[in-house]
Formats: structure tokens, sequence, C-alpha cells
């Protein structure tokens, strides 16, 4: 097998041979001024940089390079995704599950943890209880058992999300995760209007891969490092990928990442629509001092910076796995989206105490989504809950093309602050509101087309009488 962008094999496409020559270059180079400076000279024009250029860039020791590499990145995050972070929920339908996962809680012999599929009743509540927090963007979560979670009840469950209208609240994009499927399935998403498909790759290292998947379909590498392929050809235009740092050597599975991005992109015509940056994290039998492979704090910043810079269209994600002090560590790095106010159990928005036993991974950051939002403003941030693209047909290429003219500053903006005051008038505490509607006068002077600009504040003294849903 050799190295291929273009081909369908994960073998080729996600080549051994090319990553380890990598890791051997950037190793090599990795005092290489003249080259780094390159590198540097060449990302700066915002059309991203190879997986070996961005290699190079992850592995520099050099200390004001490295410096620089920060900087571009934070640049690159306010060119193209400004101070706006999207903010989402994640909603766990089941966690029957007949993988094997070694480094998840949820995998088949697990005994200690109580297992729960949610009925449609139970959905409704749960989104009842997200809408009544002022979500309006979920990812369903649920684990693999064709028994338990067909695909028909996912689909149910998908039509059920979009259904239910709980007084100002709608759920206008829900994007889905699970298990990797086939091209048939992945059009029936398609076709129950779902935002973006994501699936981790965990980690790109065949052999590593083997060792944490021993049993389940999961097992089966190529059929899930092909998954997003198959997403495509069945419709799907926008994918989110990611790696689940601390499985493997985050060098590895960086440059798998971006291999993985090339791929779409050169095959697919369109690179993946968002990139999710876990840490690997404590939960039931799972401890993650197991695992030799964790990633500091100082390192994480440096990857989610190189990510920023090869990829600069992609939007990055970043889960409540981590704390607040890690959160505001790499947001201003990169980050496009986050999740707030989060329950990583089966049915954990409606009950009264977090239903522990059911959770997938431990919650670092635990705060309420209002103390988030007001917090992320706090901090120079505009919250926003658009769901716009998706729901104008921009997605996958049209997406793209909107983003890399620079256009995308007079749809994301106006659309942030539109969103924002629907929350500050539906769900918001005192201070937050007070703290929302200050932002919102600074930063309806920072959207740059003058009749956009005034679009927006009409739409916006609408929402005051009650009106919803406004979008560019
Ligand atoms: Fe199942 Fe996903 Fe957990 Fe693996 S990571 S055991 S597939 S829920
Ligand atoms: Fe995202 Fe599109 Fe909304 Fe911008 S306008 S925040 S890209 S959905």
């Amino acid at each position: 097998m050799s190295y291929n962008v273009l081909s369908s094999y994960a073998d080729d496409f996600i080549n051994d041979d090319e990553i380890l020559e990598t890791l051997d270059y950037a190793e090599k180079h990795r005092s290489d001024r003249p080259l780094l400076l390159n590198i540097l000279e060449k990302a700066r024009k915002c059309r991203g940089v190879t997986h070996r250029e961005a290699a190079v860039l992850l592995e520099c020791d050099q200390p004001d390079l490295n410096e620089e590499i920060l900087s571009l990145a934070k640049e690159i995050k306010l060119k193209f995704y400004g101070n706006r972070i999207v903010l989402f929920a994640p909603l766990y339908l089941s966690n029957y599950c007949i993988n094997g996962c070694t480094y998840c809680p949820y995998h088949g012999a697990n005994r200690h943890i109580s297992r729960k599929k949610l009925t449609q009743d139970e959905i409704r509540s749960e989104v009842i209880a997200l809408q009544d927090m002022g979500h309006k963007r979920l990812a369903i979560e649920a684990g693999e058992d064709p028994n338990e979670n067909p695909i028909e009840y996912i689909l149910e469950s998908i039509r059920t999300i979009y259904s239910v209208k709980h007084k100002n609240g709608s759920i206008r994009r829900v994007n889905v995760n699970i298990a990797a499927t086939t091209v048939e399935n992945y059009s029936l998403l398609k076709k129950e209007g779902i935002g973006t498909y994501i699936l981790f790759q965990e980690t790109y290292n065949k052999k590593q891969y083997d060792g944490l998947h021993p049993s389940g379909p999961k097992s089966d590498y190529f059929y899930h490092t092909e998954a997003m392929d198959r997403a495509m050809d069945g419709g799907i235009d926008d994918v989110g990928c990611g790696v689940l740092y601390g499985l493997n050597s985050y060098r590895y599975d960086f440059i798998g990442q971006l291999m993985h991005a090339e791929h779409l992109e050169a095959a697919k015509g369109c690179g993946p629509h968002t990139i999710s940056v876990p840490r690997l994290r404590a939960a039931d039998g799972i401890d993650p001092a197991k695992f030799p492979d964790a990633v500091d704090d100082k390192t994480f910043c440096k990857i989610v910076a190189c990510l920023r810079i090869a990829v600069p269209y992609t939007g990055m994600i970043v889960s409540t796995r981590e704390s607040e002090r890690t959160r505001a560590m790499i947001l201003p790095l990169g980050v496009s989206q986050i999740s707030g106010g989060s329950r990583t159990s089966v049915g954990g928005y409606t009950e009264k105490e977090s239903p522990v036993d059911t959770a997938q991974f431990d919650v670092s950051d635990t705060r309420s989504l209002d103390e988030v939002i007001f917090w992320l403003m706090q901090n120079g941030f505009v919250p926003s809950f658009c769901t716009a693209c998706y729901r104008e047909g921009r997605t996958g290429d049209r997406f793209m093309s909107l983003l890399k003219s620079g256009q995308i500053a007079n749809c994301c903006h106006p659309n942030a602050l539109m969103t924002l005051k629907e929350y500050l008038e539906d769900y918001a505490q005192e201070k937050t509101r007070i703290a929302g509607e200050q932002l919102i006068q600074k930063e309806l002077e920072n959207i740059p087309n003058q009749a956009v600009k005034e679009r927006c504040r009409k739409y916006i003294a609408e929402e005051v009488q009650g009106k919803r849903d406004f979008r560019f």
C-alpha cells in the first residue's frame, strides 16, 4: 500500500508509512528556522498548510516561533470566526452498546452501568428541558446496538426532536453521532434533515485501534475509517471528525486527522465541517492513568493552534470534558463551538440528580448554560445559537465557498446577535440579560455591511415584540 489521497481505501489515504515518514521529517526539521518561517509565511495566507507542514509546526522547538504559531492561530480564528462561539448540547438517547471500546464505560461487557434507552415520550421531556435552557442545536448520541438502537429508532427520535415546540423553543439543528453505518442508512439520516454527521476516529493508528477495540462491529478499522466517505456518498454534506487525544501518540493522530481532512477534500470535494478535540477523561471503570499518552495542557494548546492554522475553514469543537480554565485557554486559539450545560448521561436533563452511573464520561465544566453564556461575554466572546447555514441550504461546498469568500461575517455576526437576543428575551438570568443587551449594542457596529446592519437592528427590535427565528 502506498499513500494516495484520492483512494477510497483507508490504508491508502491514512497510510501508515506516510505518517511515519512525516513524523521523522518533522522531528528532523523541528529547529529548521528557514523551513519553519516558510511554512508560517504560507500559513499567513489563511488557505491552510499540508499535514507535513503542520507536523513540522507541531514539533517546532523554537520558543519565538512557537509564540508566532499561537498568535497566528488567534488571528485566523478572528478572521474566519470572529469572537463568536456557537453553543450546542449533547443528548444521549441510549447507552446500549455491543462494542468493546476499552476507554468507554458503555462497552458491552461493563455490567456496573445501568443501561437505558429513552422512549419517545422521554425524548420529548429531555428536549423540553433543553429548550427551556435555551438550546437550539443538539448532537444526539447513541451506542451501537442493532437490536436496541436500530436506525429506525434513531430516525424516529430525530423526528420527535424536531417536532417539539415548547413556548418559544425549538431545536433547529440536530447533529448525529452514531456508529459507522451503510450508505443507505446515511441517506435516511439525510432525509430526516440532520445537520452534521459526527464520528470520532478515536485513533488513526491501526495497531493501536485494534487493541482498543477488541470486539463488536467497531473493531473493523477499515469500515470505521471509511465511514465519512460513505456518509458523503449517502448525501450528507457536513461531517464532523475527531480523535480522542490520549489513546495514542498525539503526533501520529494529529497527522492522521489532517490526512483524513485532505482526503475528504480531494476525493469528495469538501473537507470536514468540524473537528472535535476531546481528551481522554475519567469515567466508570476507566482510569486515564492507564493510558500513557495523556496530553498535557501546553501540548493541547499547540495541537488546537496547529489545527486552526492547517484547516482554517473547519470549525473546531470543544466539549464540557474540558474545565473552565482549559476552555478559557484554548477558545481564542481557534475554537468555534462549545457545549454548555451538558449532561453526558441518558435522561440527564430531566432527572433531578445527575445519574452518574449512566454517564459516558465525567464532565469537567459543570456550569449551567446561563453561567457559560455570561462567562463567554465577560471574556469578550459573543455567544451564538445560530443554525442558519444548514437551514438556508448552505452546507458542504456551498458553505465552504461562502466561508472562503470572507462574506460569512455578514451572516454569522448578525445571526449571532439575533439568536443571542432571543436567548436574552426568553431564558437569561437578569445579570446575563443586562450584559447581553450591552454586548449586542456594541457588536452591532461590527457588522461590516451597512444594509445588513440595519436589517439586523430591525429584526432585533421585532424580537422584543415577540417575533422569532430571523436569519441571514
Ligand atoms: Fe459504544 Fe461508542 Fe462507547 Fe465504543 S465509544 S463502547 S461504540 S458508546
Ligand atoms: Fe454557523 Fe452559518 Fe450561523 Fe455562521 S451563519 S454561525 S457558519 S450556521
